[in-house]
C-alpha cells in the first residue's frame, strides 16, 4: 500500500496456500516469542495454522522412520493465545458454518508492528456485525501480547457473547511432509479461570522439561466503560465467555492482554507464578500499543533504510525483511541463548533449527547491533564443548559444529527424508556439510572486523576460531602423490551432491569451497594468535594445549591445500564435478516448469543429481560472496595458483548455467557475484530475493517459516555488496557499484561505536560521521583513504 503497509485480500474461502503464506507473512514477534498471524477464531484445520514459538524452546520426539529408529527436535508449537470468537444470541460463532464473512481485510503495519483485521460477518439469521481487529507481540516487554477487536452491530440489537480462551491443545502439525511423525509434545499441566476476568495454563515439554505458562485477561468495553462479566465459563478451564448487551451502530471493544513465560527465563521463580502476576500489572491495551510503537520507532531509528527515486518498488519488500529479522532476534534474544533458525520464529520447517544461514544474517546485525551479534555468537561459544566431544567422536582434534542444531548444539539433521514427489523416504547425508564452523568463524572474524571487540576476542572468538581451524587442519589429510593436502568425504554448499555416482561412499572429495575456507580460517587463526594480547596467547595455548608444531602445519595447509583449479581457471565445485553428465536442463525444463528441486525429481525418475554438473544453489560463487577479489586472489596465490583476469565472469557463467537456484540463497550470493559486471542480472537477482518470501518463489516453502537469510542477505546486498561497504583491516571501505535506476540509498551503521550515515547516488558517496567523542575512523574509497572524526562528512565522487 505504502512503504510501510502490506495489506492482503484473501480469497473466499480461504485459499490453503496462500493462507499458509499471509499467516507467515503476518507474524508478529519480539525475539522471544512469535506468533504466525492465523485469525483468532481457528484451529489447526489444513487451511490454518495457528503457531507460537519462543527461542530456544525446543522438545525432542522418538519416531520410527522406514524401519529405523529416529528421535526428531523440533521449535516446540506453543499453547495459541489468539482464541477469540463472538456470536450474535445464539447464532453461530464466528469460524463457523453459518457466520458468512463479508469482506476481509488484512494490515500489517511495520512502522508499529501492527496486525490489522477487517471485516464484515453476516449470520444466517441475517445479522450483520463489523469486525476490527488488531494485536501486537510487544516489542518492549516481551512476555505480553495483545488483541484487541472492536464489533459494532450493523442492524441488530440483542445478546452478544464473546468466547475467549487459550488453547493448550496444540501440537506441531505445521509441515506436511512430517506428519505421520510424532507432533505432541505438551502435556497440560494446569488451567483454569483467574480472577474474574482471566484464564491461565501451564504446560510442560515431554521431554525438555520446559514449563510453559500464558495468563489472559479479556475485557469488555462498551462506550469506553467496563461492562461487568455477565457469566463466565467456556467449553473447558481454560476458555471464557462474556455475554453483552449491544443495540445497532454502537461499537463494543473487547481487549485481550496475555503474559508468556518459560522456564528458559531468567529472573523468574515459576512460569505460571510470573504470567499471573504479570498480567495482573498490565496496564491498558492502548497504553501498552504506544509502549510497542515507541519501541518500533526506535528500532526503526536504528535499522533506518531509505531509498529515494521513482524506481524503487524495493523499499516495501526491504522494510518487510527488516521487520522479520528483527521479529526473530532481538534485543530480547541477548540473553535468551537461542541461535537463529533458518525459517524465523515463523513456522515449522527445518524443525526451527539452526544451520549456516547466519553467515547471511550477521552482517546486518554486527553494524546495527552488536550487542545482539556477541550474543549470538556466544550461543555457538556454549556448544563449543559438543562441537569438541562431535570432532572427537569423528576422530578429529578440534571442534566440529553440527549442519543442524538446536538446543544444545547436538546434531539434528534427519537421517533420512521424505522426498514428496516419489513419497519415498530417502537417506540424507546433508550433516557432511561440515562447513557450517566455517560460517561459525568467518562470523566471529567479522564480528571483530566491525567492533574491534578485543575483549570478546580474548575470551570467546580466539577459542572459537582456533578450535575451528584445528578441526579443519585435522580433517585435511596429506596426500604424497601430489604435495597436497586433501579433504575427503564432505559435501559443499550445494546440497545436491552428496557422494559420487555409482559409489556408496558418501561425499564428495575437494570441495573448493570448504577447502579454501580452510586455508581462511588456518591463516585467521594465526591472525587470532597475534592479535591476542602475550598473557592471553599464552593461557590459551594452555589451556587448549595448543602444540607449537600446530601453527606451523597450519601455516603449510595454507600454501599446500589442493583446490581443484582448471588450467582455463574455472574452480570445480569438487574433486570430478567436471567429469560428470551434462544435465538436459532445457528438456528437463520443459518437461517440469519448474526444476529448482530437480533432487526430488531426478529421485522421483529413479535418478540421482550426483551424475550431474547440476547444482542447488550457488557453491563455488560463495567464495566470490564471501571474499573480495583481493582476499581469494591473495588465498589462491599462496596456493601457486593465478587466476586468469576474467575467471571471475567465467566461473560465474559456468555456474549459473548448472545452478537450479533450489534454494533462496541462491539468488542472493548471485545478484551479489554478478553486481560487478552484469548489473542488469545482478538486479534479475535481487529481485528474485526480495520476493523470496512476498511471491513465494520456492512453491509453498513461505508458509513453513520465512526464508531468515534471503530476508537479511537482500537487504545485506543493497547495504555491502551495491553499496560497496567493506570493514576489514581496521577500515571501512567504500567500493560503490551502485544501480542508479534504485535512486538514492541512506541508510545507517554503527561503526567501532560511531554512528556512521551513508548517502549513495549514482554521483556520489556522503559518510557523515554521528557527534559521540572517540576517535577517528579510518575511511577507504576506491583507493583514496581518509580519516573521519565525529561530526564530519566526507564526499567521494562515482564513476559508473
Ligand atoms: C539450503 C541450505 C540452507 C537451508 C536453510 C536449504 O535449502 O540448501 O543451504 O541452509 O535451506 O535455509
Amino acid at each position: 500500500m505504502d512503504t510501510w503497509t502490506f495489506r492482503f485480500d484473501p480469497a473466499d474461502p480461504a485459499d490453503p496456500a496462500d493462507e499458509g503464506q499471509r499467516e507467515a507473512l503476518c507474524t508478529l514477534g519480539n525475539g522471544y516469542l512469535a506468533t504466525r498471524g492465523a485469525v483468532p477464531e481457528c484451529d489447526a484445520d489444513g487451511t490454518h495454522y495457528p503457531g507460537t514459538y519462543a527461542a530456544g524452546c525446543y522438545n525432542r520426539l522418538p519416531d520410527t522412520v522406514a524401519g529405523e529408529a529416529v528421535e526428531n527436535e523440533s521449535l516446540v508449537n506453543l499453547p495459541n493465545w489468539l482464541p477469540l470468537t463472538f456470536r450474535a444470541g445464539d447464532g453461530p460463532w464466528l469460524g463457523q458454518p453459518g457466520a458468512e464473512i463479508l469482506d476481509e481485510q488484512h494490515e500489517l503495519d511495520l512502522r508499529g508492528g501492527v496486525l490489522s483485521r477487517h471485516l464484515r460477518v453476516r449470520d444466517t439469521a441475517g445479522r450483520t456485525t463489523e469486525v476490527t481487529q488488531r494485536r501486537f507481540v510487544h516489542m518492549r516487554d516481551p512476555h505480553v501480547c495483545g488483541l484487541q477487536v472492536t464489533l459494532t452491530p450493523e442492524d441488530w440489537s440483542g445478546t452478544l457473547t464473546v468466547r475467549s480462551g487459550l488453547d493448550a491443545t496444540v501440537s506441531n502439525r505445521g509441515v506436511q511432509r512430517y506428519r505421520g511423525l510424532s507432533d505432541r509434545h505438551l502435556t497440560l499441566l494446569d488451567a483454569g479461570p483467574l480472577a474474574a476476568d482471566g484464564v491461565a495454563c501451564t504446560v510442560e515439554t515431554n521431554q525438555s522439561h520446559v514449563r510453559v505458562a500464558l495468563a489472559a485477561r479479556t475485557r469488555v468495553f462498551l462506550g469506553g466503560r467496563p461492562v461487568g462479566v455477565a457469566g463466565c465459563g467456556g467449553r473447558h478451564a481454560a476458555e471464557q465467555e462474556v455475554t453483552v448487551r449491544v443495540s445497532a451502530r454502537r461499537r463494543i471493544t473487547v481487549d485481550k492482554l496475555v503474559t508468556v513465560y518459560t522456564s528458559r527465563d531468567g529472573a523468574i521463580s515459576e512460569p505460571s507464578v510470573e504470567a499471573r502476576e504479570h498480567l495482573a500489572r498490565l496496564p491498558s491495551f492502548g497504553t501498552l500499543l504506544d509502549e510497542h510503537r515507541l519501541a518500533w520507532r526506535q528500532l526503526w531509528r536504528r535499522f533506518r533504510f531509505s531509498l529515494r527515486g521513482p524506481e524503487s518498488p524495493a523499499l516495501p519488500v526491504v522494510r518487510l525483511h527488516l521487520f522479520h529479522l528483527l521479529q526473530s532476534v532481538s534485543d530480547h534474544s541477548v540473553d535468551a541463548d537461542a541461535g537463529i533458525p533458518a525459517r524465523g520464529l515463523h513456522g515449522e520447517a527445518y524443525r526451527g533449527h539452526v544451520l549456516w544461514d547466519e553467515l547471511f544474517v550477521f552482517p546486518i546485525l554486527n553494524l546495527r547491533m552488536p550487542t545482539l551479534s556477541r550474543a549470538l555468537l556466544r550461543y555457538r561459544h556454549r556448544r563449543l564443548p559438543r562441537a569438541r566431544a562431535a570432532a572427537a567422536a569423528a576422530g578429529r582434534p578440534g571442534a566440529l559444529y553440527p549442519w543442524q542444531s538446536g538446543s544444545d548444539g547436538r546434531e539434528e539433521s534427519q537421517r533420512l527424508h521424505l522426498n514428496p514427489l516419489s513419497g519415498r523416504w530417502v537417506p540424507d547425508v546433508s550433516r557432511l556439510q561440515r562447513h557450517v564452523g566455517l560460517a561459525v568463524a568467518y562470523n566471529v572474524w567479522q564480528y571483530y572486523q566491525v567492533t574491534g571487540d578485543r575483549e570478546f576476542l580474548g575470551r570467546y572468538g580466539a577459542e572459537m576460531i582456533i578450535e575451528i581451524a584445528r578441526y579443519f587442519a585435522g580433517l585435511a589429510e596429506y596426500d604424497g602423490t601430489r604435495d597436497r593436502y586433501v579433504i575427503r568425504g564432505v559435501m559443499g554448499p550445494d546440497e545436491f551432491h552428496t557422494g559420487y555416482p555409482g559409489t556408496d561412499r558418501p561425499g564428495i572429495d575437494n570441495n573448493a569451497y570448504t577447502n579454501v575456507l580452510t586455508v581462511w580460517v588456518v591463516l585467521r587463526a594465526l591472525d587470532v594468535l597475534d592479535a591476542l594480547g602475550p598473557d592471553r596467547r599464552a593461557e590459551l595455548a594452555e589451556t587448549l594445549r595448543l602444540d607449537p608444531a600446530e601453527p606451523s602445519r597450519w601455516e603449510d595447509i595454507s600454501r599446500r591445500m589442493y583446490v581443484p583449479v582448471r588450467p582455463d581457471g574455472i574452480i570445480d565445485q569438487f574433486e570430478g564435478y567436471g567429469d560428470l553428465d551434462e544435465l538436459d536442463w532445457p528438456a528437463y525444463r520443459d518437461r517440469y516448469g519448474d526444476i529448482r528441486r530437480l533432487d526430488r525429481i531426478l529421485e522421483s525418475e529413479g535418478g540421482t543429481p550426483n551424475r550431474y554438473q547440476a547444482s542447488k544453489q550457488a557453491d563455488v560463487l560463495m567464495l566470490f560472496y564471501l571474499l573480495s577479489a583481493d582476499e581469494l586472489g591473495e588465498l589462491l596465490h599462496r596456493l601457486g595458483h593465478t587466476l586468469p583476469a576474467d575467471a571471475i565472469p567465467r566461473n560465474i557463467e559456468y555456474y549459473l548455467a548448472r545452478t537450479a537456484h533450489g534454494s533462496t540463497l541462491s539468488a542472493v550470493v548471485h545478484a551479489w557475484v554478478l553486481a560487478r559486471n552484469h548489473r542488469a542480472e545482478a538486479l534479475q537477482y535481487f529481485v528474485e530475493a526480495l520476493d523470496s518470501d512476498v511471491a513465494d518463489i520456492q512453491g509453498g516453502t513461505t508458509a513453513e517459516g520465512i526464508h531468515l537469510a534471503a530476508m537479511a542477505g537482500s537487504v545485506d546486498v543493497l547495504q555491502r555488496c551495491f553499496a560497496g561497504l567493506e570493514t576489514r583491516d581496521g577500515a571501512l571501505v567504500l567500493n560503490p557499484y551502485w544501480p542508479r535506476h534504485l535512486g538514492a540509498l541512506e541508510f545507517d551503521i554503527r561503526y567501532r561505536g560511531h554512528r556512521i550515515t551513508l548517502s549513495i547516488s549514482g554521483d556520489t558517496v556522503l559518510v557523515t560521521a554521528g557527534a559521540a567523542r572517540l576517535p577517528p575512523v579510518r575511511l577507504c574509497c576506491r583507493g583514496e583513504a581518509t580519516e573521519l572524526g565525529p561530526g564530519e562528512s566526507v564526499q567521494f565522487p562515482l564513476k559508473q
